[in-house]
């Protein structure tokens, strides 16, 4: 207890490596964190260890734009982040650390008929699963973003959008601090700078983990390692229907305040929110080649803040003060994998392309339901590795490869 209250400790550090897990994380990202937590917290399994090659939170949990929202179009994805968003709305008492959740609302413009029909199936999805999703007309669209450059005078002029309420930002470092600390405080293991450099199988099992700093062996080895999967699956010979992208971003120098709800232009390829501290943070669609170089380009910052300017003419002279990228892994539907494999002990968790952010609360609860119980979750039923063979997409192609 006294180790405990050590002030400003998160987790243990320097921890040995033990021969042996009940359960071993790869991955310390968000979703590997978050599973840790509730398989200590739901089912009493601490044996676990998280294994993260650098340090903690270093992967695209740390660089995302923190956007969280349940709109999306199927009845099977709408479902599943809404009831992340549900513990999202409780995380910050669960984890007793300040996640900063503030619901500005997502504000996903259409420049056409066709994005308004899609808009308008989308609400009529979301209204009927409960979730506040409607379409709104120019006027209102003026009257909440002022700002916004609602004239002919734009390469594709705004005529309506899409209203998501319940959409939120919040600060992501600490969502991965808070469920990090809460893991590590319940006796998981949290072990970063340390690399899988192998997995071992023999018949249906995997029998070891080979890591930078020794072999080991678990119980049930959980992949978590979103745009870096393809390769550690590789390891055990299975193929991923999934290729890793690169996406970036960029937040400008703080100004007054400009925006509430996140701003998304499926059409102009950006979205764009505004922080508590001022900042504009903004993005783009993922880069369209394949990749696992992250470095950002000056095409990307040179063809959003053109649109950018364009919609926002009042902040041409604000300047960029960082830019930065991270590694999304897309499966040819936009939605994740989540499942056992042919290998009995070997979870995979992936395809979480730029929308994984938001999901890790529900992927914590289920996947660790799933290794403590073998039990599938009813609301990641639908994302299991079958429905690539079995023509069941849940196509989030519309809703998820643009607005995060
Ligand atoms: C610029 C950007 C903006 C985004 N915006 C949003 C957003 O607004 N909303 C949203 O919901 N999502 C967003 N995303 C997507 C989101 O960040 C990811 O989907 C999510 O963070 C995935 O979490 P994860 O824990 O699965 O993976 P990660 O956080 O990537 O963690 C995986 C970890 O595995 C580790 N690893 C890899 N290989 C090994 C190995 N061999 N051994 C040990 N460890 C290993 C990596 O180092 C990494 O830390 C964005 C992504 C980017 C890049």
């Amino acid at each position: 207890m006294k180790d405990l209250l050590r002030p400003g400790r998160m987790w243990r550090t320097g921890l040995p490596l033990k021969k042996r897990y009940d359960v071993v994380i790869i991955g310390g990202g968000v979703q590997g964190l978050a599973t840790a937590y509730y398989l200590a917290k739901n089912h009493g399994i601490t044996d676990v260890a998280v294994l993260e090659k650098s340090y903690i939170g270093s992967g695209g949990s740390g660089r995302n734009t923190a956007i969280v929202r349940s709109n999306y179009r199927t009845p099977e994805g709408a479902s599943f982040y809404q009831a992340s968003l549900d513990l999202y709305d409780d995380l910050s008492a669960e984890l007793d650390f300040n996640i900063m959740l503030t619901k500005r609302g997502v504000l996903s413009l259409a420049h056409s008929e066709r994005a308004l029909a899609t808009a308008t199936e989308r609400a009529s999805v979301n209204q009927k699963l409960g979730i506040d999703s409607r379409v709104i007309g120019l006027d209102e669209v003026r009257r909440r973003v002022p700002a916004l450059n609602t004239s002919d005078d734009v390469t594709w002029p705004v005529m309506g959008a899409l209203l998501h309420p319940g959409g939120a930002i919040l600060r992501h470092d600490a969502v991965v601090w808070g469920y990090g600390r809460g893991a590590d405080r319940r006796g998981v293991e949290i072990h970063p700078f340390t690399e899988v450099t192998g997995l071992d199988t023999s018949g249906d099992r995997v029998t070891k983990i080979r890591t930078s700093r020794g072999d080991i062996e678990a119980g049930t080895v959980l992949s978590a390692t979103a745009g870096w999967s393809s390769g550690i699956c590789k390891m055990v010979g299975l193929r991923l229907p999934m290729k890793t992208y690169v996406l970036q971003a960029f937040v400008t120098e703080p100004i007054r305040p400009l925006l509430v709800e996140t701003v998304v232009s499926t059409q102009m390829r950006l979205y764009v929110h505004q922080t508590t501290r001022g900042e504009l943070v903004a993005g783009a669609e993922a880069e369209p080649y394949p990749t696992y170089q992250g470095r950002s380009t000056l095409t990307f910052i040179e063809s959003i803040s053109r649109y950018l300017v364009e919609l926002f003419p009042a902040i041409r002279d604000v300047g960029i003060l960082r830019t930065w990228s991270g590694l999304c892994d897309v499966t040819p539907d936009y939605s994740p994998i989540i499942d056992r494999t042919p290998l009995s002990n070997f979870i995979v968790s992936a395809g979480w392309g730029t929308y994984g952010f938001k999901a890790a609360p529900i992927v914590g609860v289920t996947v660790a339901k799933m290794i403590a119980t073998d039990r599938v979750d009813p609301l990641i039923e639908p994302f299991g590795l079958q429905r690539f063979t079995t023509d069941r997409l849940v196509s989030e192609a519309a809703s998820a490869a643009m607005s995060h």
